[in-house]
């Protein structure tokens, strides 16, 4: 692996960078700053997707002809780094890493033509109804049915942990077709509208006090059969192509690196009984240790682009990256606490809100620190828990 930049890919930074500089507003640049989760505030977040999207660089995975950028995979990647450098914040994936994908691989071309431009535009918003009370990482077990009545299919049960349901005007589902023989066979992907009569949406306030699930219910909610992605009774294959790009791709360690900095600074100004903390060597041990974690987690990284570039497929790597990358996220906003003490326990969420303009009680800096601490407790368990990623790798590399 040549982890040399050539001379090319210094100049398309720099043409990034630029546009950066140039294009991000205050408000925007507010609402990137502030995240506490891997969504940030909608408002600000749809209005930076449509400034990217205006200038062609919403959806840098997709093909060309759907609308992607046709960039290599390091130009990808040095896109993704300086997003994360500057702080942008994270587009909604929901819609341009999950379902947009999907229906480039496993949608007609009507569909295609139909969704995907205004899955870039932002103009829908999508959710993703996969859980069920009872049906989560035994995905397969989902009972949510949908029966057939004419050109349509009626729908009947509930989905849980919709992130942004209450957002959305779109959902893509998993729904059961078929109870008899094996779980998988009998479940079926569809589109729906979020406004369809008989749906309700309750959302559900996190650790975090923020709604960001919620749990939907259908109530013999007429969809269209129109909107069925793949043959019926074979969404599971569509749900596991869908799964590799809510799985795959994500980097954690440029995200993981600017923390350790702010993390860095904010140990100097904190004053202990024998000085800055930064002096103190319990603090510079845990400190390291983690700068040695995220830096090898960084070159597991690499592997994966450079197994792209080439052509090849990573395996198991996504799922070493993202145990990796999940629990080192917990690490390090819990080093993020340890190094603000009782700083960090002023809970002032409204401050949290682009454009409130509350008084800050406290250092800024410390703002974030305690709901991203609460809300990353969940990253090893959504999009596949690190149990099962684990079970995966057992699978595919020791093959047990
Ligand atoms: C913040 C958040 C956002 C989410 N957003 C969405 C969303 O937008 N759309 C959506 O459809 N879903 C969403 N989910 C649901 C998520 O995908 C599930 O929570 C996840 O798949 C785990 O399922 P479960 O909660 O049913 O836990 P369970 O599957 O009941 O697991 C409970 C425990 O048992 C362990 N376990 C289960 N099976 C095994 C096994 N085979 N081997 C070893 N250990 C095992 C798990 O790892 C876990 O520790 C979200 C969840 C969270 C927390």
């Amino acid at each position: 692996m040549d982890l040399r930049v050539p001379e090319q890919e210094k100049a398309f930074r720099d043409e990034v960078r630029t546009f950066l500089e140039e294009s991000l507003t205050p408000d925007i640049r507010e609402a990137g700053r502030m995240v506490t989760s891997v969504f940030a505030p909608v408002k600000e977040a749809m209005a930076w997707q449509r400034i990217l999207n205006d200038k062609g660089w919403a959806a840098p995975h997709w093909p060309k002809e759907f609308g992607g950028t046709g960039w290599s995979v390091t130009q990808r990647a040095i896109f993704a780094e300086e997003l994360v450098r500057a702080e942008t914040p994270p587009l909604v994936p929901m819609g341009l890493h999950m379902c947009g994908p999907c229906l480039i691989g496993c949608g007609t071309e009507e569909q295609q033509k139909e969704y995907l431009p205004k899955i870039l535009s932002g103009e829908h918003f999508w959710c993703q109804g996969y859980s069920e009370p009872g049906a989560g990482s035994d995905l397969a077990s989902l009972k949510t049915f949908a029966e057939k009545d004419g050109d349509d299919y009626i729908l009947n049960g509930t989905k849980i942990w919709t992130t942004y349901a209450h957002y959305a005007n779109k959902m893509f589902a998993l729904v059961r077709t078929n109870r008899d023989g094996k779980p998988q066979q009998g479940i079926t992907f569809l589109l729906l509208d979020m406004d369809l009569p008989g749906i309700t949406i309750e959302p559900i306030v996190g650790l975090d006090e923020v709604p960001e699930q919620c749990q939907v219910f259908f109530d013999n909610v007429r969809v269209p059969q129109k909107n069925r992605v793949g043959e019926e009774n074979d969404g599971w294959t569509v749900a596991k192509y869908l799964l590799t790009f809510e799985r795959g791709g994500q980097e954690y360690a440029p995200g993981l690196n600017v923390m350790l900095e702010k993390i860095r600074l904010m140990a100097e100004k904190q004053q202990t009984a024998f000085g800055p903390l930064n002096q103190d060597p319990v603090w510079q041990y845990k400190f390291a240790a983690l700068e040695a974690d995220v830096l090898a987690l960084e070159f597991t990284e690499m592997r994966i682009k450079s197994a792209l570039s080439a052509g090849k497929d990573p395996g198991a790597l996504s799922s070493m990256t993202m145990i990796l990358g999940t629990e080192l996220l917990q690490k390090v906003t819990e080093l993020r606490i340890e190094t603000l003490g009782s700083q960090s326990v002023i809970w002032q969420p409204q401050a949290l809100v682009p454009g409130e303009e509350q008084p800050v009680i406290g250092p800024e800096y410390a703002l974030t620190a305690m709901p991203h601490y609460l809300n990353s407790r969940a990253c090893s368990i959504y999009g596949g828990s690190n149990e099962v990623q684990r079970g995966m790798i057992a699978k595919a590399v020791l093959g047990l």
